[in-house]
């Protein structure tokens, strides 16, 4: 399997809560390595550009709301199969439909608050870890 990198957030819901750490326990349970972080509070124009794909969206506007109601942490995490290792221990978008113990079920109380984000594809991976982390930023892990 490859080693991959995947972008993670920990959103506003879930930080105001003070459940970074126990999301970052899942992380690194499930054998993913956090090689960059940061703790940000996003504007308006930059919760626009992440989600871009969406604008389209009903429930664009009521995302960048959210999004941008308080900080959020961003990290990337490196692992085997990192993209789809992060999806799966994350849980459907819908807390409601998230299987017990992941991520989504556990600490999200709604789909327009759902406590966490993870790249869909590598493709996304490497645009969203971009929009955050500089090159230098990033500290593969070899142990
Ligand atoms: P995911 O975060 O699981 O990749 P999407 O990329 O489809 O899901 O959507 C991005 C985010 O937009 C979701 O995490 C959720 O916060 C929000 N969202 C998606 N679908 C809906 C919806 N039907 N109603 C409200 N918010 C939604
Ligand atoms: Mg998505």
């Amino acid at each position: 399997m490859a080693i991959e990198r995947t972008f993670s957030i920990i959103k506003p819901d879930a930080v105001a809560k003070n459940n970074i750490g126990a999301i970052y326990n899942r992380f690194e349970t499930a054998g993913l390595k956090i090689i960059a972080s940061k703790i940000v509070h996003l504007s308006k124009e930059q919760a626009e550009g992440f989600y871009a794909e969406h604008s389209e969206r009903p429930f664009f506007g009521a995302l960048v709301a959210f999004m941008t109601s308080g900080p959020i942490m961003v990290q990337t995490l490196e692992g085997e199969n990192a993209v789809l290792a992060h999806r799966e221990i994350l849980g459907a978008t819908n807390p409601a439909d998230a299987a017990p113990g992941t991520i989504r079920a556990d600490f999200a109380e709604s789909i327009d608050e759902n406590a966490a984000h993870g790249s869909d594809s590598v493709e996304s991976a490497q645009r969203e870890v971009a929009y955050f982390f500089s090159t230098e930023e990033l500290c593969p892990r070899t142990r």
